[in-house]
């Protein structure tokens, strides 16, 4: 079996000549945020299934746990406006 040696040997580093203006354009990755990609994981009996929304982490639980426990819930979308959400009000002086 082929394997690395425990130390590479060093050669300098040199100029990219053959990636394109556009190829480094072109985006690999970006950055996200709670709106655009809602996370919910579902942290009960270490189960860490990741799902798209409270409702359905609530679906899940329901399903493949027999609970309608909504602790243990990794999220970055804070409260979501359900059961337990608070709604804001506006007070008017
Ligand atoms: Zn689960």
């Amino acid at each position: 079996m082929m394997s690395l040696p425990s130390i590479l040997p060093s050669k300098p580093a040199i100029q990219d000549t053959t990636s394109t203006v556009d190829e480094i354009k072109q985006q690999l990755g970006r950055a996200t945020n709670p709106e655009a990609t809602p996370i919910f994981i579902c942290a009960l009996d270490e189960c860490y299934r990741l799902l798209p929304s409270q409702k359905a982490l609530m679906m899940h639980r329901k399903k493949d746990h027999q609970t309608e426990d909504d602790g243990w819930m990794i999220t970055w979308n804070g409260a979501t406006g359900g059961s337990g959400g608070e709604k804001v009000k506006e007070e008017v002086e």
